[in-house]
């Protein structure tokens, strides 16, 4: 089969690679025909994180269920189906809480003794092969495939959200506690950003500003009815005490990451946690789903060391602000969003700007890396 392989710092190239099979029971094999590039595919193929030359990425899955185990009896062959980029058991104490990207069962031990969590296409997140490919082998099948309903195949674009993104950005603002009626600021439009600000829409915020400097991003923050905040235009943290009464927003959502930048492009590790703890209110909340790992050893970046950044705990506790941290717990949030988006009263596809047959895989990872104008999420079509 063919997939797209690691091939080194910002080099990705599409290969042949030995074909995914059923390798267990509760194994399922599924035909990838919709497969995201996300930014956490970004810490890899900068080099900033560990990935094996030959690796195939991809954790963000749809398709069709081409094979099942014999364990199997819940999906058939030929389901549709969304793939949750957390792999599970579905049986494990964590699991069993609603907490399955933090398995038991799936970690791979070797990288930390107690490490909990596995997903497709991570170095450190266990065996398992990504599927920006045209097979992908899905441990758990019953568990981690999650059926769609008839128009999956027209309406892949927005289905194909539900393995991380828009579960993700909603998760940001559950772990910032946003509840109707109240504000919340969204570091980073990026994918990650943007589905934040339509769950907090969705959830009927009064108010969703969204930081970033890119005009494109920010159009489409606008798009949605959240109000842009262009930090190339002066500090971040004074627009939003200007358009809080200099109160601040009630919640607060970090979406970027350890590749915070300042507008002028210097690395900036730190900012935008120190920049959320002055703009979100005194007693608000904080839900950082941008990724700063122990494992990141960030090499080019002397700011940023095993996941330590400097951060003002000082103001954070004066303020008496609370924190939620961590990656989407995927399976939690699956089935209502899916639903949303089958009534339409979610609609995730509005931020993808590319759809591309699997070979342009190093062209489109070059323009998303760059943060290229109008290159805001692809989607790759191993089937096209
Ligand atoms: P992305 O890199 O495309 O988007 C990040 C955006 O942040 C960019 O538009 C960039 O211009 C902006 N930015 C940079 N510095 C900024 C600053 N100081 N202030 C405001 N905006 C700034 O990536 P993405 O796909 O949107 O992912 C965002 C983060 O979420 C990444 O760290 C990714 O790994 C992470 N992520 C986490 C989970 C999870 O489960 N927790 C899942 C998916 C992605
Ligand atoms: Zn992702």
């Amino acid at each position: 089969m063919r997939a797209v392989v690691y091939n080194g710092p910002r080099d990705v190239l599409v290969q042949d690679v030995p074909d995914a099979r059923i390798e267990r029971p509760t194994d399922v094999l599924v035909r990838i025909t919709s497969t995201n590039i996300c930014g956490s595919d970004l810490h890899m193929y900068e080099g900033r994180t560990d990935f094996p030359r030959g690796g195939v990425f991809g954790h963000e899955n749809l398709g069709q269920v081409a094979e099942v185990g014999a364990a199997v009896d819940r999906v058939k062959v030929g389901d549709w189906v969304a793939i949750p980029f957390n792999i599970g058991c579905g049986f494990c104490k964590n699991c069993e809480r609603g907490l399955s990207a933090f398995c038991l069962t799936t970690a791979d031990r070797s990288v930390m003794p107690n490490m909990a969590g596995a997903a497709y296409g991570f170095a450190d997140m266990g065996p398992y092969r990504g599927g920006q490919a045209d097979l992908l082998r899905v441990p758990y099948g019953d568990y981690n495939c999650l059926k769609l309903p008839p128009d999956a195949e027209e309406r892949q674009s927005d289905y194909v959200m539900l393995a991380d993104i828009f579960p993700t950005g909603w998760h940001a603002t559950e772990l910032a506690g946003l509840r109707p009626g109240e504000s919340i600021v969204i570091y980073g439009a990026g994918p990650v950003g943007l589905m934040a600000a339509h769950a907090a829409m969705i959830k009927g915020a009064c108010m969703v500003m969204v930081v970033d400097r890119h005009p494109d991003r920010l159009r489409l923050a606008g798009s949605i009815g959240a109000l842009p905040i262009a930090d190339s235009k002066g500090s971040a943290v004074d627009q939003v005490l200007e358009l809080t009464n200099g109160i601040g927003a009630d919640r607060g959502c970090e979406c970027v990451g350890y590749q915070a930048h300042d507008p002028q492009g210097q690395e900036h590790p730190n900012m935008t946690m120190n920049d959320l703890v002055k703009s979100v209110k005194f007693t608000g909340g904080i839900g950082v789903v941008g990724v700063f790992t122990p494992q990141d050893p960030a090499p080019q970046d002397p700011l940023y060391k095993q996941g330590e950044i400097v951060f003002d705990h000082g103001l954070f506790w004066f303020k008496g602000q609370t924190i939620g941290v961590g990656q989407c717990n995927v399976k939690a949030y699956n089935r209502q969003l899916r639903d949303l988006i089958s009534t339409g009263r979610a609609k995730p596809s509005f931020i993808v700007s590319h759809e591309l047959p699997l070979g342009e895989a190093p062209n489109a990872y070059r323009h998303f890396d760059a943060r290229d104008e109008g290159w805001t999420k692809v989607i790759l079509k191993p089937a096209a």
